[in-house]
């Protein structure tokens, strides 16, 4: 299959362009599109055959469920048993925006879709683009990650192609996602809600509107002994080819243990790398070494870490140590997809 990449500048300038992956999303086809948080990989949420050909496309396990994206509060009804009063609630806060929600689904949508489940993830995105584009392809687009399956999520289109040239039929390229991490997910199935992925929209941000929301307790420890609540927590995520480790403690004893750790690997003829801070980088040996910004800017680290995560694999970085990050709210999304690409290792300085 060839690859069609249409770069869209504006969406009024492009609208020839954008009815064209309207048409193919409609025809049952695959068109990767622009969000503000990552790139999706979007098809007819409606329609089993699409979600099939996105498990494919990816290489993803088919009991990890689709997020399906609209474009107004009007679709929602009609996917949804009933629109809970909290979802009304943070819909009027935070939608368009970075903040997926999980309802009971109705009979429209097919256990492809939701790997499943009789849930549904549901997330009304901000980016014009990708707006237009839903609103072309019929209003309801089943989208995750567009990345090949345990990858780093794309944050531009050229990264999208890396993992999808010739297995789908269109990249809207839109330029570079604004965010670069994923959407926070909030089940609203249970009481109280419940935290499944941490992201822009912080727990505070929604305790504000909801009153009480719990954290699941999988998302920063996988020794917790319970089972994950969404399907695909419990894959390997964001990972790097190379093998990446955190090191956590104070700043000086971090940048110390790891030099060492450096200097052995090159001794072994290893290529590595380091994902640090802009205070710090300096200070690390590294064939690699890559900040993440300044410390105090979460929504840096958020934006850049999977272009950095992708640069490894591109120079061939074989083993990789990050400094970890403690605050909260962004911070936590970010030490959330660090620890999974790291697959949870860390070593305590
Ligand atoms: P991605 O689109 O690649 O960011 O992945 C979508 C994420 O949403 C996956 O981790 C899914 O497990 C999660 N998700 C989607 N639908 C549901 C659902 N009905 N219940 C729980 N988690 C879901
Ligand atoms: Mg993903």
């Amino acid at each position: 299959m060839l690859t069609k990449i249409l770069r869209i500048d504006e969406v009024h300038k492009n609208e020839t362009a954008i009815r064209e992956a309207g048409e193919i999303i409609k025809a049952g086809g695959l068109v990767a599109f622009p969000t503000e948080t990552v790139y999706g990989l979007g098809g007819d949420a409606l329609n089993p055959a699409s979600s099939r050909k996105i498990y494919e496309a990816k290489g993803r396990p088919s009991d990890n469920p689709l997020i399906v994206h609209i474009t107004d509060m009007e679709a929602l009804p009609a996917i949804v048993k009933s629109v809970p009063e909290t979802g009304k609630k943070l819909a009027d806060a935070f939608w368009p925006g970075p903040l997926t929600m999980i309802m009971e689904k109705s009979a429209l949508v097919p256990k492809e879709t939701t790997g499943g489940l009789d849930t549904v993830a549901v997330r009304m995105p901000s980016d014009a683009v990708a707006l237009a584009f839903i609103r072309a392809a019929g209003g309801y687009v089943a989208a995750p990650s567009a990345n090949r399956s345990g990858r780093p999520s794309p944050t531009r289109a050229a990264y999208v192609a890396q993992d999808m040239d010739g297995r789908i039929e269109m990249i809207l390229d839109g330029g570079d996602a604004t965010l670069g991490l994923e959407s926070t997910i909030v089940d609203l199935t249970v009481e109280p809600p419940v935290i499944l992925r941490p992201g822009f929209i912080t727990g505070e941000m929604l305790r504000q509107k909801l009153g009480r929301v719990e954290e699941d307790r999988t998302l920063f420890s996988d020794d917790s002994g319970q089972a994950p609540k969404a399907p695909g927590m419990k894959y390997r995520h964001y990972a790097p080819k190379g093998e990446l480790v955190i090191v956590k403690g104070a700043a000086e004893a971090v940048t110390d243990y790891i030099n060492v750790q450096l200097a052995g690997e090159r001794r072994n003829h290893k290529k590595t790398g380091v994902i640090a801070t802009d205070e710090t980088i300096a200070g690390y040996r590294a064939d690699v070494p890559r900040s993440v910004g300044k410390r105090v800017d979460a929504a840096a680290a958020a934006k850049g870490l999977y272009r950095i995560l992708r640069e490894f694999d591109d120079e061939g970085v074989e083993l990789i140590y990050s400094e970890s990050f403690d605050g909260e709210g962004v911070s936590q999304a970010v030490m959330n997809r660090l620890l999974k690409a790291a697959g949870h290792k860390v070593i305590n300085v």
